[in-house]
């Protein structure tokens, strides 16, 4: 765990958090700041800087982590209509958090991927 990091103290009990699922590996919660009906953040409970320190680092809670939004999405009643997954990723990618986590937004149309 790293006491600086918001996420390891979400995950540690220390900073409240709604949670919608949790794994031994993986802990989900909605995000405080919705930009979408469903925005639920999944997260690995081990701290990992970004989506590609944890892919090098431990392939299988990669793949934990890709199976609890994907868990998360059907839960949440997504899979009709779609849904978006997003690791935003150092600076360009508007990464404020520094422990990866996966956005899970739904529940009306997102439109374009980004704005040009
Ligand atoms: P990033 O910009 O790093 O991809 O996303 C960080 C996300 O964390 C943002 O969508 C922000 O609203 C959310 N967030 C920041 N602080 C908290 C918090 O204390 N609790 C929860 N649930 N979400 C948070
Ligand atoms: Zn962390």
């Amino acid at each position: 765990m790293d006491n600086d990091c918001l996420f390891c103290r979400i995950v540690a009990g220390e900073i409240p958090a709604t949670v919608v699922h949790e794994t031994d590996t993986t802990l989900a919660f909605r995000d405080i700041d919705p930009k979408a009906p469903v925005h639920v953040l999944v997260i690995p409970k081990e701290h990992h800087p970004d989506v590609a320190a944890i892919a090098n680092a431990d392939p299988a809670a990669t793949a934990d982590l890709l199976a609890a939004a994907a868990a998360v999405a059907e839960a949440e009643g997504l899979l009709a209509d779609g849904y978006r997954l997003i690791f935003n990723s150092g600076a360009h990618g508007g990464q404020e958090v520094f422990h990866v986590h996966a956005h899970v937004l739904g529940g009306r149309p997102l439109g374009p991927m980004v704005s040009r």
